[in-house]
């Protein structure tokens, strides 16, 4: 007996959704609704309708109540951040609508007319109290109360955000938490805090990358290359260019021939220039790590090595120069990659003072491949790669 009833509820609201669907296309253009009042002003729309239920036009009515509208293109999401910090999300032409993560599901779907998104009256209703929405006098009102708690001016810094291209609305949430836990900060650095995910430590929220073999990959301990990860660009360099310490060094194709370049450079100079390490497996990394961590415990251990899967030496990217002593630092050979690295298409990776940003102490030794054009903006605004990564290269695909 469940089981059929459940079939009929089933059919009844199958036909309810299709009817509905259905008939969207034609009678919308004949049934204009109720004049639409937002907080106590006249808007320029109406609502529509189709077998008796009230469509109304999403973007308009959220934004007169003070939310932030995006719009995702590749897949017609709409993303709304609302005034009591809640994250509404909707997919144009589906019936259900989710607020904070929770779903609920809706007999009709939204619309798609002239441009604009109408959704079924009750999937607004998602965002109001009963009480913020009725019908008077061939008019929808809606009311939409503002509080104005510790809570709601924290959500309202945030919000003034908003149009900055840095913003991602998606991690609203985050800049929440993080101007709470510390307020003192500008909603600039909040931003850029929450970006490079240093709104919480190290190795805690890991992303797997997805384009292992992009040369702008970011690994670094919030990104970490999959398990399966094999470079498969890999040069054997020629001794001249290694410490010729009887091993095969290894890198990526590309970033070898610019090595070669920057080195035959430096020597015009008489300066030497040798790489100590070059490409790395994951096992490689796994051992070095172990090892750094029995001999100088984990915390320094962190601080110098990356954690297998977390190397960017697996990339065959990345080299440590003649040595991996602090003392590099002082020689001319250091000085002159100071100066001309960038040319190459090398950066610093880990540069002095940037160890709570970065996630690695000081490396005068270590660099990166990254392209010519990457390392000259790098060099001229004097910033890292996680910085240079969330402003030049992430995407912000809600606009
Ligand atoms: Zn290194």
């Amino acid at each position: 007996m469940k089981k059929q009833s459940a079939i009929i509820i089933a059919c009844v609201l199958l036909m309810i959704t299709s009817i509905c669907v259905q008939a969207n296309g034609q009678e919308l253009h004949h049934k204009k609704g109720f004049v639409i009042e937002v907080n106590g002003e006249i808007t320029d729309s109406v609502s529509v309708i189709c077998n008796d239920i009230h469509y109304v036009p999403m973007r308009m009515i959220f934004e007169k109540m003070g939310a932030a509208v995006f719009f995702r293109s590749s897949d017609s999401q709409i993303l709304a951040l609302s005034r009591d910090g809640d994250i509404i999300r909707h997919t144009v032409g589906e019936c259900s609508i989710t607020v904070n993560d929770e779903v609920k599901e809706y007999e009709c779907s939204s619309i798609l007319e002239n441009n604009t998104t109408y959704i079924p009256l009750d999937m607004l209703s998602v965002v109001l109290c009963p009480d913020e929405i009725s019908f008077d006098n061939q008019k929808l009102k809606i009311q939409k109360y503002m509080f104005h708690s510790d809570y709601h001016k924290v959500i309202q810094d945030v919000m003034a955000m908003y149009r900055n291209s840095n913003f991602y609305p998606e991690r609203f949430q985050k800049y929440i938490n993080l101007h709470e836990k510390m307020p003192s900060l500008s909603m600039e650095e909040i931003v850029f805090r929450v970006n490079l995910g240093l709104d919480e430590p190290f190795y805690d929220n890991v992303t797997t990358i997805g384009q292992p073999y992009e040369l702008f990959v970011l690994v670094n301990k919030y990104h970490r290359l999959p398990s399966n990860f094999e470079q498969y660009n890999l040069v054997p360099m020629s001794w001249e260019y290694t410490v010729n310490d009887g091993k095969q060094y290894l890198l990526a194709g590309v970033a070898y021939e610019k090595f070669t370049e920057m080195a035959d450079a430096a020597r015009q100079e008489n300066l030497s220039m040798r790489v100590v390490s070059a490409y790395r497996t994951e096992t490689y990394q796994n051992n070095l790590y172990n090892t750094k961590v029995r001999t100088t415990g984990k915390v320094n251990a962190d601080r110098y090595s990356a954690r297998p899967g977390f190397s960017e030496h697996q990339t065959g990217l990345a080299v440590d120069i003649n040595s991996t002593r602090g003392s590099f630092e002082y020689t001319a050979e250091f000085r002159w990659l100071q100066e001309h690295a960038h040319e190459y298409g090398f950066i610093l990776r880990y540069p002095k003072g940037k160890e709570w940003l970065t996630g690695y102490a000081y490396e005068p030794w270590h660099y990166r491949y990254i392209g010519v054009e990457a390392a000259q903006i790098i060099y001229e605004e004097g910033i890292t790669y996680e910085e240079y990564y969330a402003k030049y290269v992430s995407i912000n695909e809600f606009k």
